[in-house]
């Protein structure tokens, strides 16, 4: 093959904020397929937040992404060039290849997925990644039961728009967390959340006590900082805290601020747990299919954010994470 791929590495580790010169942009020729490898040619990448912890050079639950190393990714690629038993030229398969045009794949970590059955984005989202995280967060670290009240942050993102639909579907009353009216609109319309609250526009605090009269007894959180504080002043007895994130923190320059109101943990006799999905692995399929059944059925509407480029756009795509751009799930589709 004679092609070009290009590449984005991590050229320098940030400090605070990802800049445009943390990144080098490269290419070299896309290498041929060696006995049992196959070649993808990548058509969407996976913006995630949590990529943004991934090129800081402290331990966490995936090493940290080396200096001058491809960027870290979830994509989708199509097979253009295979010696691999399993997977064949035209075949579509999710695994973490990296941001670059071309990767060239033993099949380990590999997954085929059916265009025909989703769109291709849409498992790097509610079938993917977010969806798993959604679902067993909620589920499973949240131990969510009918007629519950759940309040998430982050609610219009990729995991949060999924954790509210969910918890409807399990018979909740669910508040979302989201910066702007026109999330807020779309999660009291489109998305069947009993209430919305705009975090840059509305006292949180007030609003929670509006939202949620008998307190809160999962709160998902993707946020962290004040959002996480506000609701730990509003749990209902035996409340569960999910820990799935906290955005608002992975730029700091200086210490996570914690929460200062986590008392209401003892007096509540609640729980605050983390999580990461890469656990729940073995059962993901299981996931797969309810949430497939859920999506088919119209009972979760998927909300993806799909912005049209190159790899080359990689780092301006990653930033719309971090200033509230994108409605659901964020991915770059490569044209
Ligand atoms: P996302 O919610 O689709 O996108 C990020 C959203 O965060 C933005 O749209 C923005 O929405 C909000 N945000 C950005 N800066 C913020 C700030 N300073 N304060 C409050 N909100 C802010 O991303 P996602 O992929 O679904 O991920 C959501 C969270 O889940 C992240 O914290 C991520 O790290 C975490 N996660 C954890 C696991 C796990 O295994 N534990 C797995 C996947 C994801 P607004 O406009 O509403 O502010």
């Amino acid at each position: 093959m004679t092609a070009t791929n290009r590449q984005i590495r991590l050229a320098r580790r940030p400090v605070g904020e990802v800049r445009a010169e943390d990144w080098a942009h490269g290419a070299e020729p896309v290498p041929a397929a060696g006995p049992g490898q196959f070649v993808g040619r990548t058509r969407y990448v996976s913006l995630d937040p949590a990529m943004r912890g991934w090129l800081d050079d402290r331990p966490s639950y995936l090493p940290p992404v080396g200096l001058g190393e491809v960027m870290r990714a979830g994509s989708v690629v199509e097979v253009v060039e295979s010696d691999h038993p399993k997977f064949r030229v035209g075949d579509h398969v999710v695994g973490s290849f990296g941001v670059q045009e071309y990767v060239v794949s033993d099949g380990k970590g590999a997954l085929k997925v059916d265009p025909a059955l989703a769109p291709l984005s849409t498992y790097l989202g509610a079938l993917g990644m977010p969806g798993m995280t959604a679902y067993f967060g909620l589920l499973d670290v949240g131990a969510l039961k009918e007629g519950e009240t759940v309040v998430v942050s982050g609610a219009a993102g990729a995991v949060g728009s999924l954790v509210g639909q969910i918890a409807r579907i399990k018979g909740c009353r669910v508040v979302g967390i989201a910066g702007g009216p026109e999330k807020c609109a779309l999660l009291t319309g489109e998305l069947g959340f009993d209430a919305a609250i705009d975090y840059h526009s509305e006292d949180l605090r007030k609003a929670l006590r509006d939202h949620a009269p008998d307190g809160i007894d999962v709160y998902f959180d993707n946020v962290g900082g004040d959002v996480l504080d506000a609701a730990l002043t509003r749990l209902a007895m035996h409340a569960r805290v999910v820990l799935c994130g906290a955005i608002s923190q992975y730029n700091n320059e200086t210490a996570v601020q914690g929460p200062s109101n986590y008392l209401s943990l003892l007096v509540r006799r609640a729980r605050m747990e983390g999580f990461v999905v890469f656990d729940y692995a073995p059962r993901y399929p299981e996931a797969a299919r309810e949430l497939a059944g859920w999506i088919a059925d119209g009972r979760i509407k998927v909300k993806e954010h799909v912005v049209e480029g190159t790899v080359d756009d990689f780092p301006t795509v990653l930033g719309m994470l971090f200033r509230g751009e994108n409605t659901g799930k964020l991915v770059l589709r490569l044209s």
